[in-house]
């Protein structure tokens, strides 16, 4: 009697309740004047990117919100990987406004950008003042979330990404209060993506289920939403590759990219996350294609962990790229050579010496990896010399 849980057990304890209403469908952003008038909006804030307004769908999106009698003003100035200075120039709008609702529509950086306002305009003060989780007291204003992508999640999480101006360093700024009141999941939305960001989003969504199926916090609820999440993305991405049409693949992936947020948000990520962050810092090279290089070298080295070899060996059966009862070994590297087939037919660089790293960082680089907060929910603890030995495999070239 009484005797303790094994650790990393899928009972370990969790405590999850849905914030984000899902409303999933094609062409459901028609849908987003009537929620928003349900979230009492009256005067709405749009957030989103350049890019996205070429698409045309901030257009639409405003004509359905102005034709449910809300007011709108648009704030399009995001910017890739958003820092502290476009989070103040959206609150200025936001003020100017003087609204009372966020939509974001775009992207994770979008969406982050819209969720960054929100902590400084509802809470005051600096984004440094909300890194890490639950540091607002005030009340926030509601916020529907778009995404035009199959990637980040953010939209079913409750973080903010916003990279500091000075020193590009990432703060994952978090509180329940900040997770979008209702995320409208249409697939339609993404076929305007070019194929380099949906090649470097869906990565990034590979990367959010293969880390949180492992990580420290991991419990059957996150497992749940990560083993779903490979099994709609792992015969889905390669039919995106092949045809950027294909509106029921482009669907799937959305969704799975939205379980693996869902996922994040119960079990936190790990160490491809925390080896990405400062190449993206230093070196600029896009989120998803950080993790991506990083990853397969963060499976094999977590996989010496007999319950992350175990917990990667059931990810791989959950879409029968492995199967458990074959040994988890050979599971395991099923699952790396998938990840590296993906990889090559994302067209993504497989190696740092191709994004033009330079070596005499790796010692600075990995400090700072292993004090990123996301490193510590790795299964196996990390250190910087770790972190050197990953940067150094990550620069072995590979063929494809
Ligand atoms: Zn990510």
């Amino acid at each position: 009697m009484n005797q303790p849980l094994p650790q990393f057990s899928t009972l370990a304890p969790f405590d999850h309740q849905s914030r984000t209403r899902l409303v999933f469908g094609v062409d459901s952003l028609e849908r987003v004047g009537e929620l928003g008038r349900d979230l009492g909006f009256k005067k709405v804030l749009l957030v989103t990117d350049p890019g996205i307004v070429q698409a045309g769908h901030p257009e639409r999106a405003a004509k359905i919100l102005k034709s449910a009698g809300l007011a709108v003003t648009v704030f399009d100035n995001v910017e890739e990987n958003p820092t502290t200075k476009c989070v103040t120039e959206c609150v200025e709008a936001a003020q100017n406004a003087d609204i009372d609702g966020f939509v974001a529509l775009g992207g994770g950086s979008a969406m982050d950008t819209a969720k960054g306002c929100n902590f400084i305009l509802t809470n005051g003060g600096r984004m440094q003042d909300y890194w890490g989780i639950g540091k607002a007291t005030k009340p926030m204003l509601p916020l529907i979330a778009i995404p035009t992508t199959a990637g980040t999640g953010s939209e079913c999480q409750s973080f903010a990404l916003i990279a500091d101006e000075k020193t590009h360093e990432k703060m994952a700024c978090g509180d329940p209060k900040a997770a979008a009141k209702i995320a409208i999941l249409d697939p339609k939305l993404t076929l305007s993506q070019p194929r380099r960001v949906t090649a470097c989003t869906g990565i990034d969504a590979i990367a959010h289920v293969v880390e949180t199926a492992v990580t420290k916090k991991r419990n059957a609820f996150s497992l749940m939403c990560a083993h779903e999440g490979f099994k709609l993305a792992v015969p889905n991405l390669p039919r995106v590759f092949s045809n950027a049409n294909d509106l029921e693949a482009r669907g799937r992936m959305q969704l799975g990219a939205a379980f693996a947020g869902m996922a994040i948000e119960n079990s936190m990520l790990g160490a491809a996350h925390a080896a990405a962050n400062p190449l993206t810092a230093h070196f600029g090279i896009v989120h998803g294609q950080a993790v991506g290089m990083m990853l397969p070298h963060v499976v094999r080295f977590n996989g010496q962990d007999p319950a992350a070899l175990k917990a990667y060996a059931e990810l791989a059966s959950a879409p029968e790229i492995a199967c458990v009862s074959d040994g988890l070994v050979e599971a395991l590297e099923a699952l790396v050579h998938w990840l590296e087939v993906l990889l090559n037919l994302a067209e993504m660089p497989r190696s740092l010496a191709d994004c033009n790293v330079d070596r005499a960082m790796l010692p600075t680089m990995a400090k700072e990896a292993a004090q990123q907060w996301t490193a510590s929910f790795n299964p196996r603890a990390v250190t910087a010399d770790d972190f050197v030995k990953l940067y150094e495999a990550a620069f072995q070239p590979r063929g494809s």
